[in-house]
């Protein structure tokens, strides 16, 4: 295995920085943006639509779709230097919806949506989860039944980003009842301002909301069912060949721990600089450490990747151990800044504008998002170790 990024990368790096530092309409060293918080959303969509013109949202599409067939390592570079700087540039729509409708979509499908995924026109939001399902995702209950030309739809969708300016959400939705259930379900796009849907703000215990989306009797056209009816879980596990590392965690990481060590550095308690504290010195080593194991293992995806291999139990591994170590890591910072690291970004004694507090209580949701922490040790132990069911 070869960690060194070659001569294109590196240069491919520097211009992702200048542009970033020519580009950006916010200063990043102090937010740290929610893709899904109803306002940082306008914002992040403003700023996509730069990175669109640049052709770099959709450089791992493949030429014939408008995309540049990145390969594995630029796309880590890309990720790395986005995530460093806080902005939120990962997008369902070119990640998840763009391959799919490559792999299912209709002509009319591909030439509607493809091109405005492309320039950051769509918000989408993801309509897997809801009230009762989860983890079992295939237990899903959103009926759509058959009327004419349409679908209509009912049921619920939660936990989304519907509330932050989203104007189509890809779903999962039971065509068939009487089937077994992974094989009743079909992949439908359906549009958010339409009679019937109702979207509603859940709080979060950081600052910010999620979406419950109801279902009223809702028509959606059949033209956007993608793949075939009852096939829409497969449809929805088809993706293309995208950097799925996780190397924004470590690279968000990095950035966190070093305005940490800069805040131990400038910061005393009882007359001492924090930094002199054995007990901070050994944390702060310690999660550089982990930082650093995070970074090798998303490397040795992406890597896997870069050969044609898939990983499996190597991406729960990271998603585990990255997810689980930025809690640590702005864990610690709360307790590192003393009774001051609990105050909301907002009050002017906030250290650090209080994104250390606020990003801590998010990191509890980045361990349950996307398969809890649970769920990818099963894979781990069932897939990685051949251990049985528990
Ligand atoms: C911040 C955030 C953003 C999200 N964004 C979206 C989104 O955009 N779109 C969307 O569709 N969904 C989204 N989700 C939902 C997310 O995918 C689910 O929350 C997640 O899959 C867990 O499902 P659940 O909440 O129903 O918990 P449950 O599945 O009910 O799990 C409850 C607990 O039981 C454990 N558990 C469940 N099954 C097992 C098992 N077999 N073995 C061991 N332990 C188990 C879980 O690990 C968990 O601790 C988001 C969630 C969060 C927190």
């Amino acid at each position: 295995m070869d960690f060194k990024f070659d001569n294109v990368e590196e240069e491919f790096r520097s211009e992702v920085k200048e542009f970033i530092e020519k580009e950006l309409p916010w200063d990043w060293r102090k937010e740290d943006l929610d893709a899904e918080d109803e306002v940082d959303s306008i914002k992040v969509m403003e700023f996509k639509k730069k990175l669109g013109e640049q052709g770099w949202l959709t450089m791992a599409w493949p030429t014939e779709y408008g995309g540049q067939s990145a390969t594995h390592m630029r796309q880590v570079v890309f990720n790395e230097e986005m995530a460093y700087r806080g902005i939120p540039a990962g997008d369902a729509g070119v990640r998840m919806v763009g391959p799919i409708l490559m792999l299912y979509g209709t002509d009319e499908q591909k030439e509607q949506f493809l091109p405005k995924i492309a320039n950051a026109e769509i918000n989408w939001s993801q309509g897997y989860s809801e009230p009762d399902s989860g983890s079992d995702l295939a237990s899903l209950q959103t009926k759509a039944v058959e009327d004419g030309d349409d679908f209509v739809v009912s049921g619920s969708k939660i936990w989304n980003s519907a509330h932050a300016g989203s104007d189509w959400m890809f779903m999962l939705v039971r065509t068939d009842p009487d089937a077994p259930k992974h094989r009743g379900i079909s992949f439908v796009l359906s549009e958010l301002e339409t009679d019937g849907v109702t979207v509603e703000r859940i709080p979060m215990m950081w600052e910010a909301y999620r979406g419950l989306v109801t279902f009223d009797n809702v028509r959606v056209p059949k033209k956007n069912l993608v793949g075939e009816l009852n096939r829409g879980w497969y449809v929805g596990a088809a993706l293309l060949d995208f950097e799925r590392s996780g190397v924004d965690r470590p690279a968000r990481a990095k950035r966190i721990l070093e305005d940490l060590v800069e805040f131990a550095k400038e910061n005393q308690k009882n007359g001492t600089p924090l930094s002199t504290d054995p007990v901070i010195r050994r944390e702060l080593a310690d999660l550089a450490v982990q930082i650093e194991t995070a970074r090798l293992m998303c490397y040795n995806v992406a890597w896997m990747q870069s050969q044609g291999q898939i990983p499996n139990m190597e991406a729960s591994i990271t998603k585990v151990y990255g997810t689980e170590m930025m809690n640590r890591l702005y864990g610690f910072g709360v307790k590192m800044m003393g009774l001051h690291g609990q105050l909301d970004p907002g009050s002017k004694w906030a250290p650090l504008q209080g994104r250390i507090e606020n990003a801590w209580l998010r990191s509890f949701g980045g361990m349950v998002a996307a398969g809890t922490s649970e769920i990818q040790r099963n894979v781990v132990a069932q897939r990685g170790l051949g251990l049985p069911r528990g």
